[in-house]
């Protein structure tokens, strides 16, 4: 399965001529010429690689780093002007795992997003499909949640979710019928070492109802009073 990767660029030719280059190169390619819709794109597709142009119309490049590394971590190489060495720094620590300077040898940047690829290797096609293993698709009702694909359905309808809202789930349907504290949530879905409000986890339940029960007329993750949160089986059936 090839590597899909999103070229944000804003110079439409230089973005041509990468893509034509990596498409050579049997990848999956998608472009995008503006911050805001990069973002925004890549935060509803899981890429296997970001090349991201750092000075772009809409949201900076370093802007948008930062976004997408709290909402879907994806690996990114950015593209930075010659001399821009503050642009590097900020880039690598918000996140980036390589910088390429503009102009390059296109030879130097197939070779770098290589180097990204094997590195930082995400969940994708590239894992059995859930045929295969049926054990990696969670299911409730006519919702369900494929692992792997980082990709939720219901009703042959997808379901967009940032990375937050996908674990939250995640765990509920792992655990059906078993009430979920709070602080167990927040620990799956913000790591250990979160530090603040346990309150986070009723605005992610939030954003879920409003994409999963608002929409679709279901009442899918019950509140228990005084303790959290549960998916139950029998609802999915109802
Ligand atoms: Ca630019």
């Amino acid at each position: 399965m090839s590597a899909n990767i999103l070229i944000v660029e804003d110079e439409e030719k230089l973005a041509r001529f990468v893509e034509l280059e990596l498409l050579h190169e049997g990848y999956k390619v998608s472009k995008c010429g503006n911050g805001r819709d990069a973002y925004e794109e890549a935060v509803r597709t899981q890429y296997d690689l970001i090349l991201l142009d750092i000075m772009l119309p809409g949201l900076s490049g370093i802007e948008v780093l930062r976004r997408l590394m709290k909402e879907r971590p994806t690996p990114v190489i950015l593209l930075t002007a010659r001399d821009a060495v503050m642009d590097k720094v900020a880039g690598l620590d918000a996140g980036a795992v390589d910088y390429v300077t503009k102009p390059f040898a296109i030879e130097e940047l197939l070779a770098r997003i290589r180097v990204a690829l094997k590195l930082h290797p995400q969940s994708d096609g590239r894992i059995p499909s859930p045929e295969e293993d049926p054990d990696e698709v969670l299911r409730w009702g006519s919702l369900t949640l494929d692992v792997p694909r980082h990709r939720v359905m219901m009703s042959g309808h997808e379901i967009s979710l940032t990375n937050r809202e996908f674990l939250m789930l995640k765990t509920l349907l792992e655990n059906q019928d078993i009430v979920l504290s709070r602080d167990t949530l927040l620990e799956k879905v913000c790591g250990y070492d979160y530090v603040g409000e346990t309150n986070v986890v009723d605005v992610y339940i939030r954003y879920l109802r409003s994409k999963i029960d608002d929409v679709f007329g279901v009442k899918m993750i019950q509140t228990v009073r005084g303790v959290g949160y549960v998916i139950r089986t029998s609802e999915g059936e109802a």
